[in-house]
């Protein structure tokens, strides 16, 4: 019998409000430990919550991005369980009334579009943080840092409607794309602004029996998600093949030993003992408010692939590639409106620009050549003032030394020769310097045009225009 596998994935990701859910207090990544607390976050007694504005609109534009109904009332929930770094003993959140419900994200997978139903998307605060440090019972300490502690958090949970690691790999990209185009969360696994687990089950396939699942933990970056999905895949398989059950239960990926270990099984697992927040009143995303946050949203990665397609008729591969980052799309267009070529703009960028600034570990963002050089550069291609050859090179002057095209090509006298009278004495010196070739040529060896061409092309240092080198030659060797 074979199996196939049922993936469904819980992410969070962190918003990037500037204070913190339930009070004032800064979100800011990396203060002095403890320093951006008060007694909400610290969770005293008698302080109360207040719900942060921004973090409903950030949390409203992700419901609509993921074509989600948003609930006009959604209720506040205390999710009760018992650890050092929540200080209240539990953690706000949202349970049976969360903000959106039945919305979904299409990825592509195989080149076909493909829909993956999102369940709900949630809002939430974040708990503290514990250090521990010293490794013998004797010497071993643990820290508690609360700055993070109540920093807002929205959870998307998708149906179980994936079915490949891969396609696990691709859905999560294409999420954590929608969040930064909405400016909402910056995506960062690594610093845990966005975090996913994963709930993966095995059946034989073909049916359409869930079966049972464990969940995933700790799997922070995009790599250790597919490789752990895969794992897990594999050993459930193997588990059943050999008449063996699947125990429900939560396993952490360990990515020394490329495994997942049991962390706690459903006997274990958390009663939360939800129930409503007494401190918090329902919240209400009017009709008004909703047509207002949708009137603020920007365009999103898909509409603005196709747009890229029909305004500047470039291939959908290079629209998919210039739209997988706002700020790259945002490159391109400012490039593309100063230039007068479109399909030169994305080889430009997709090629030599994004080639040199991976090999530099820089982002669009910070990349050396602007948008205004790179299209200073394409107009003078454009105008034949240089050859692509010579492109190149200034392209690689551009980026280490930040300089515009005209200016390199005033410094280094790179201006490409178009005058076919100073082509045609290049011309001659090659040919009297060669009269053994040239005669061969006359003889009817004429594979030998391209030699010629060389010669003149190196002749000139590579700054004649080739065609017209072409061009020329031909009239030449006739005559
Ligand atoms: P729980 O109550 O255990 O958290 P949910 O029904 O809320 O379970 O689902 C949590 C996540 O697990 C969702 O992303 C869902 O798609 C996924 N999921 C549920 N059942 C399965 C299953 N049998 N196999 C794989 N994923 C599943
Ligand atoms: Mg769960
Ligand atoms: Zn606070």
């Amino acid at each position: 019998m074979t199996y196939e596998p049922v993936i469904g994935l819980e992410v969070h990701a962190q918003l990037r409000t500037k204070a913190k859910i339930f009070c004032l207090c800064s979100t800011q990544f990396g203060s002095p430990p403890n320093t951006n607390t008060c007694p909400v976050c610290l969770g005293l007694p008698g302080a109360l919550p207040v719900l942060n504005r921004s973090a409903v609109v950030m949390a409203v534009k992700t419901g609509m991005a993921l074509n989600c109904k948003i609930n006009q009332t959604s209720i506040f929930a205390r999710k009760n369980y018992f650890y050092p770094d929540l200080p209240k003993g539990y953690q706000i959140s949202q349970f049976d009334k969360p903000l959106a419900e039945f919305g979904y994200l299409n990825v592509i997978e195989d080149k076909q579009l493909k829909k993956i139903r999102i369940k709900r998307v949630h809002l939430e605060e974040d708990a503290g943080k514990s250090i521990h440090d010293g490794f013998s019972d004797s010497n071993r300490f643990s820290y508690i840092d609360l700055n993070r502690s109540g920093t807002p958090l929205i959870e998307i949970v998708s149906e179980p409607d994936i079915y490949s690691p891969t396609e696990a790999h691709s859905y999560l990209t294409k999420l954590k794309t929608i969040l930064e185009y909405l400016e909402v969360c910056d995506g960062n696994m690594e610093e845990g602004s966005l975090r996913c687990d994963a709930n993966v089950s095995v059946r034989p396939t073909g049916s359409n029996k869930l079966g049972t699942k464990t969940e995933l933990k700790n799997l922070n970056s995009f790599r250790f998600l597919q490789k752990a999905i895969e794992y897990e895949i594999g050993r459930q398989i193997q588990t059943v093949q050999q008449g063996g059950i699947i125990n429900q239960e939560t396993r952490l990926w360990n990515s020394s030993d490329q495994r997942t270990i049991p962390m706690r099984s459903k006997e274990e697992a958390h009663d939360y003992r939800y129930f409503p927040e007494p401190d918090l009143p329902a919240l209400v995303i009017d009709n008004n408010w909703q047509k207002k946050i949708q009137s603020e949203m920007p365009e999103l990665p898909e509409t603005k692939r196709k747009r890229f397609e029909t305004q500047y008729s470039i291939p959908a591969y290079d629209a998919g590639v210039l739209t997988s980052t706002r700020a790259l799309a945002d490159f391109f267009e400012e490039t593309a409106r100063r230039s007068k070529n479109p399909k030169t703009t994305s080889n430009w960028i997709m090629g030599d620009l994004l080639r040199d600034l991976r090999e530099f570990n820089l982002k669009i963002e910070t990349s050396p050549i602007t948008p205004s050089n790179l299209a200073e550069l394409i107009d003078c291609i454009e105008n034949k003032e240089i050859s692509n050859k010579m492109a190149k090179e200034i392209f690689e002057i551009m980026f280490r030394e930040k300089k515009s095209a005209r200016k390199i090509i005033k410094e280094q006298g790179l201006k490409q020769i178009t005058d076919p009278n100073e082509i045609n004495k290049f011309i001659q010196g090659v040919i009297t310097d060669n009269p053994k070739i040239y005669t061969e040529y006359k003889g009817g060896k004429k594979a030998t045009f391209g030699f010629f061409v060389g010669q003149v092309m190196k002749a000139t240092k590579g700054q004649a225009n080739p065609k017209l080198v072409n061009e020329l030659l031909k009239t030449a060797l006739e005559e």
